[in-house]
């Protein structure tokens, strides 16, 4: 499963955009980084500092 698949298993607790959306950033645009809280939700990721948003994709609604 690509990591970003993984992630976006569930809401975001930051930015709150639903499961299946990538992290967005306070103005709106995708955010270059899934936010922390997010991704330790997925135990595969937890041990990662950082899991980077694909370039292809838009931003999720808040
Ligand atoms: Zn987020």
């Amino acid at each position: 499963m690509p990591l970003s698949v993984a992630v976006e298993q569930f809401d975001c607790p930051t930015c709150e955009v639903p499961a299946g959306s990538t992290c967005r950033t306070r103005g709106g645009k995708v955010a270059p980084k899934y936010h922390t809280p997010r991704f330790i939700l997925v135990l595969q990721l937890r041990a990662k500092l950082e899991v980077k948003t694909p370039a292809d994709r838009g931003p999720g609604r808040a």
